[in-house]
């Protein structure tokens, strides 16, 4: 279910044995938009369901905060504009190219295009992966933009950050709140890590050691320091305070 942060704000959590991350909702006076995209057109069809369950709104717009699977692999289903950065759209249009048999995954794994932990999580979500459909967005930006969702606007901003340099935040001013995605996370594409399915409670000990590039979280935090919030969520742990946030990098 999708829980109360605001009047303006509602947080479907992380299910992580698929690896979906949070879903943002914000809901203003004339639209509303969803933050994330879910993983699938399953997973897209369990998003609906849930806000008529909880008597919310259904969005007129869905963002996704960069190219990555879990965020990203359920914008087809939704039969709504969709909204992603520039850096991410070109990805998404490069992966909707891909072939999804275990060969051609195996051989993006050792060519460092994608991850044995994305790879898992894929499968496991996608019980026949021609079901699998990438697209781009409706509506590209290049470094900000601004929806006015109508008492309420969403500022999407090119963060980049440590995670994907590709990604974009959703800052809700009038909330003094942000949907960070995965900017603040570690690099899990760009470092070498360990991942086994067989002892996948390893994962936050494996990803903890991966060290955060200092230049790019600087930077991140430059941006981050030029907006007003008080609340923030990244895209699968719990909402935590802007002190939280700097103070978890260790730089
Ligand atoms: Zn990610």
């Amino acid at each position: 279910m999708f829980n109360k942060f605001s009047d303006r704000i509602y947080i479907q959590p992380p299910e992580h044995f698929t690896d979906r991350p949070n879903v943002g909702l914000v809901i203003g006076d004339k639209y509303t938009l969803m933050f994330e995209a879910g993983n699938s057109a399953a997973n897209v069809e369990l998003l609906k369901g849930r806000l008529l369950a909880d008597s919310l709104p259904q969005p007129d717009f869905v963002a996704v905060s960069h190219w990555h699977w879990d965020h990203s692999f359920g914008m087809h289903a939704w039969d709504v504009p969709t909204i992603a950065g520039e850096e991410t759209n070109r990805e998404l249009l490069k992966i909707a190219g891909w072939k999804w048999d275990d060969e051609s995954m195996d051989k993006r794994v050792e060519k460092g295009e994608d991850i044995v932990f994305c790879n898992e999580m894929v499968k496991r979500e996608y019980s026949d992966r021609n079901d699998i459909k990438v697209v781009g967005a409706d509506i590209v930006f290049s470094e900000k933009m601004t929806l006015d969702l109508g008492g309420v606007e969403c500022v999407f901003i090119h963060a980049k950050g440590p995670h994907s340099s590709d990604s974009i935040i959703c800052y809700i001013p009038g909330e003094k709140f942000v949907f960070l995605g995965d900017s603040n996370g570690k690099d899990l594409y760009g470092q070498p890590w360990h991942f086994d399915i067989e002892h996948e409670d390893d994962f936050m000990e494996e990803t903890g050691k991966i060290p955060y590039d200092e230049n790019k979280v600087r930077e991140y935090l430059s941006i981050l320091d030029t907006l007003d919030f008080t609340y923030c969520i990244g895209g699968h742990a719990d909402i935590m305070t802007k002190e939280e946030l700097y103070k978890s990098f260790e730089i």
